[in-house]
């Protein structure tokens, strides 16, 4: 049996800074993102399930990379929607 068998899953978690740095992030994009729902809107963009953020995570050989980006990056390249949140003083 290889090592790699071994291997059952691959788990990503967003804690401690990088969680709090993200939460930062989103209350103020929120306030001028034009996909946010605020409860203004009779149909929100981004869908009634959400899907508005999408969290990246790149394993590297000194720790892991965390991006996130949200629905108006992706389509519209807004340049404030997108934040990396990795808490590099960690590695
Ligand atoms: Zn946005």
């Amino acid at each position: 049996m290889s090592e790699l068998n071994l291997v059952e899953a691959y788990t990503f978690r967003l804690m401690g800074v990088e969680l709090e740095k993200f939460l930062a992030w989103e209350e103020e994009h929120n306030k001028t993102c034009p996909f946010y729902d605020d409860g203004t809107s009779p149909i929100c963009p981004s869908g009634a399930i959400g899907g508005q953020m999408t969290f990246s995570f790149t394993n590297t050989g000194l720790g892991t990379i965390v991006v996130v980006e949200c629905l108006c990056y992706t389509v519209h390249k807004n340049e404030k929607g997108k934040i990396n949140v990795t808490d590099f003083d960690s590695w």
